[in-house]
């Protein structure tokens, strides 16, 4: 196998999700699996996590179409936008829809008539995303519509917090003053200055839908769920029948400074090893660009791993690896394949092992080393590097 590979750690994950489910209960559990299982590999934690999972969350019907080709068996939620087109998938599949139009609701409906199969369907509300979803205040004709959807089981009705994860954001509505754009850095730090729109509003916002059903007299459906990692921590009024962490459940917090009510620990080590040793002299700049050189001799290694399997190359000159349980700076342009590595006058060998995140790196470090989440961090570790899974300590 390739030296550059993904340890995953399932035991922890089980761990994390048991975690939660503690906290949340008796609230159920939605594990959120896309994006190949936030960069974890969705083949290995899929099987391991499903019979522990009350659902299993995606964003596009295609990763529902791979889970259910594994044999997964777990109800599958697709909670992103979908095509009318894509519906004749969600009855072979058996995927969730969430219906986030009146349009994809009553296309649902016809088809569910026509192929005379019940499709498990969850009413998207749009509390304050403004991504897909029916607005609260346009809520009531989606809501009597889907009454009247016989041929679907209107199973859910949920929602999506813009800024749980900012604390700041928690109690009030609209602590910033709107301005026109945002710098990089706000962006990437999530605490843009137009995000205006709080987890309690949305709340508020989502109860109101739920009071149209007392008004119509009718049942609300049975899974009502809202709560996002960032939710999951912090608000837990908004937890309802079921929860949706994804980052959380991967270890992972959704901000700094966001209490950790429950305890998770990351999953992931990415290792590496030495694949070249050298003693590098001060004149010649190491990699493209030669945006770095040494001041006096140096042993500069180099690492088989590169921005093509997901080490970003904005981390140049600033991202750390840790060999023979000591840290040491990266040096010189991250290339697609490989990067440097000073380890000053240590004795490090070809074949030593190297790890890049892990071992006291986290994904918050990558983060900030790159300027963007831990997110992006996870998801984007590319599909050629290797995913092994471990479990009790032994490889599966
Ligand atoms: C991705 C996603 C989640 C999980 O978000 P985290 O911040 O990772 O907890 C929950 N709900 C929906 C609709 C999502 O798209």
């Amino acid at each position: 196998m390739r030296p550059t590979y993904l340890e995953v750690n399932l035991t922890q994950l089980k761990q994390n999700l048991e975690n939660i489910r503690a906290k949340v209960a008796p609230a159920k559990v939605l594990v959120v699996l896309k994006a190949n299982a936030y960069g974890h590999g969705v083949d290995g934690v899929a099987p391991f996590i499903a019979p522990f999972a009350d659902y299993i969350g995606v964003a596009i019907v295609e990763e529902g179409i791979h889970l259910r080709n594994m044999g997964i068996a777990t109800p599958i939620l697709v909670m992103g936008g979908t095509l009318l087109e894509q519906l004749p998938d969600f009855f072979e599949y058996d995927l969730t829809l969430a219906a986030s139009s009146l349009d994809l609701l009553t296309a649902a409906e016809q088809l569910a008539a026509s192929t005379r199969k019940r499709l498990k369907t969850h009413l998207k509300i749009d509390t304050g995303m403004e991504r897909i979803g029916v607005r609260e205040y346009e809520a009531t004709t989606l809501i009597q519509k889907s009454l009247a959807c016989s041929h679907l089981e209107i199973e859910g009705i949920f929602t999506h917090f813009a800024n749980s994860e900012i604390m700041s954001l928690r109690g009030g509505h609209l602590l910033f003053p709107p301005k026109q754009s945002p710098t990089n850095l706000e962006v990437a730090s999530g605490l843009s200055p137009l995000a205006t729109t709080s987890s309690t509003l949305q709340l508020e916002r989502f109860q109101e839908v739920l009071s149209i059903y007392e008004k119509l007299n009718a049942p609300h459906p049975p899974i009502r769920h809202t709560a996002n990692s960032g939710a999951t921590l912090s608000l837990p009024e908004s937890y309802y029948d079921m929860v949706r962490p994804g980052v959380l459940f991967y270890g992972v917090y959704p901000s700094r400074d966001i209490e950790r009510t429950i305890d998770v620990k990351p999953a992931l080590t990415w290792k590496s090893k030495v694949v070249y040793s050298k003693i590098t002299q001060p004149g010649r700049g190491v990699s493209y660009g030669s945006l770095w050189q040494a001041e006096a001799p140096t042993r500069i290694v180099t690492i088989p791993c590169g921005y093509a399997d997901g080490y970003f190359r904005r981390m140049t000159n600033q991202a750390r690896v840790v060999i023979n349980g000591k840290s040491y700076p990266q040096v010189g342009r991250i290339c697609m394949d490989q990067f440097m590595v000073d380890v000053g006058e240590d004795d490090v060998k070809v074949g030593d092992e190297v790890t890049l995140l892990g071992n006291g790196i986290t994904a918050e470090d990558f983060a900030d080393w790159v300027g963007t989440n831990e997110y992006e961090v996870m998801t984007n570790i590319s599909a050629r590097v290797p995913r092994v899974f471990v479990e009790r300590g032994a490889v599966q």
